[in-house]
């Protein structure tokens, strides 16, 4: 056995958020006053700072015409998604619900897309009237735009939602390729152009995205380099120039232990290279990538207070106010296969030296309700706050709150 194999894996260092006195610093405020001032526990806390850190190291990185939109389903509090809709170039929203926070928050309509399967008649005429881009998915859906222009007048901004023939490799959450709900499958797509053409709907682009959290460059260079050439076949059948491309994301946080910082270097060369063959080759087009949790995942933490602390068998549980009603994906049943622990820490005890291995548990009768499992902690008592990193995405909207009846969380801006 070597060295590696010997040292378990470890989270990469939550350093982004500050160490005052001990204590966690989340907008500039202790943790502890923080919950004094949202007056309970648990909440989420989302850091302006960081996500604004984050969209400029981003745009930083990548090619300068790129756009960059945000996928908003990772996180739709509406506060949020206004400070958001002022940091990058559009927003792509997955219902109608989602459409109405991103209007509120006062994003450009014509920087809006609507992507997602079974879209009904009544969330595509608000589209229209929106004005967003709506991305088609099925041969139904020309139908009913087709027929909501008939009924209004109002003509519909369409692309087409392409379900690539590839997938991307190592993802967490694959949504493209092979058989699936998500768009058109790829070989169909030119029968749904000449639709589109001939119902004289205005076709502005294509949209793919091959799958979710990705932590591996080559994956995703090699899955944008495939959507990019697989839009430029497809191109050839399009019944008006290619003004619009989206590239997807699926660009990954680190979650577990063993995960590390996805490397932007090789994912901004791969997009300068398409960027310049989009420039002779597809010279209309505005190149876009959407992302969700790369961009706010990082920026959000919850928090919890230790109400009890029970020994048993030996084993310490720390009994917490949240659990998984609040947190489905920490506790590691919103889509993981095999359950890791999220980076956990006592968030006023930073720099304490008395550690202790411990199980981090909530208040619901299941043992799926863990949200740290044997994992060393400073030693805590009662009272104090467990912080849950990496909770900007896929949290408070993506967990079953009713779920067994317990108090709801708040969501905060920070
Ligand atoms: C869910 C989704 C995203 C965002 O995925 P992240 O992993 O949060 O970046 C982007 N685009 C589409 C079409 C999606 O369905």
């Amino acid at each position: 056995m070597n060295e590696a194999q010997r040292t378990p894996p470890s989270h990469v260092p939550m350093d982004h958020f500050p160490v005052v006195d001990g204590e966690l610093v989340v907008g500039g405020m202790a943790l502890t006053r923080l919950a004094a001032r949202v007056g309970q526990t648990p909440f989420y806390a989302y850091d302006r700072e960081l996500l604004t850190r984050r969209v400029g190291e981003l745009r930083a990185a990548l090619p300068p015409n790129l756009k960059l939109h945000y996928a908003m389903k990772a996180n739709p509090m509406p506060a949020l998604v206004c400070h958001m809709a002022g940091l990058v170039d559009g927003i792509d929203v997955a219902s109608a619900g989602e459409l109405k926070v991103a209007l509120d928050a006062g994003a450009d309509p014509q920087q809006i897309s609507f992507a997602g399967p079974g879209k009904q008649r009544a969330e595509l005429r608000q589209a229209v009237a929106a004005g967003i881009l709506i991305n088609i998915e099925s041969f139904r859906e020309v139908g009913e735009l087709a027929a909501i222009r008939a009924e209004t007048g109002s003509e519909a901004r369409i692309a087409v939602r392409v379900n690539p023939d590839f997938e991307l490799k190592s993802s967490g959450m694959k949504m493209g390729g092979g058989a699936k709900q998500f768009g058109v499958d790829a070989e169909q797509v030119p029968a749904l152009l000449a639709a589109i053409g001939s119902a004289g709907l205005s076709f502005e682009g294509f949209h793919l995205f091959a799958g979710s959290q990705n932590l591996k460059p080559e994956a995703i260079v090699e899955a944008q380099r495939k959507s990019f050439e697989l839009a430029l076949r497809l191109a050839q059948s399009a019944p008006a120039p290619v003004r619009f491309l989206n590239l997807g994301g699926g660009f990954g946080i680190p979650y577990f232990p063993g995960e590390p910082h996805l490397d932007l270097a090789p994912i901004s060369a791969g997009l300068a290279s398409i960027a310049e063959r989009a420039a002779a080759e597809l010279p209309q087009a505005e190149l876009v990538v959407e992302l969700g949790r790369y961009l706010v995942g990082e920026a959000g933490i919850y928090v919890s207070r230790i109400v009890d602390r029970k020994i048993s068998r030996g084993h310490c549980f720390l009994v917490i106010d949240g659990g998984l009603h609040h947190h489905l994906s920490a506790s590691g049943n919103f889509g993981q296969v095999i359950r890791k622990n999220y980076p956990v820490a006592i968030g006023n005890r930073m720099t304490a030296s008395a550690r202790e291995t411990v199980s981090v548990v909530g208040p619901l009768c299941t043992p799926l309700d863990l949200l740290a499992d044997r994992m060393e902690l400073a030693r805590a008592e009662a009272g104090d706050l467990v912080v849950v990193f990496q909770s900007g995405a896929y949290g408070f909207t993506a967990s079953p709150q009713a779920f067994l009846g317990h108090p709801a969380c708040l969501e905060v801006m920070a």
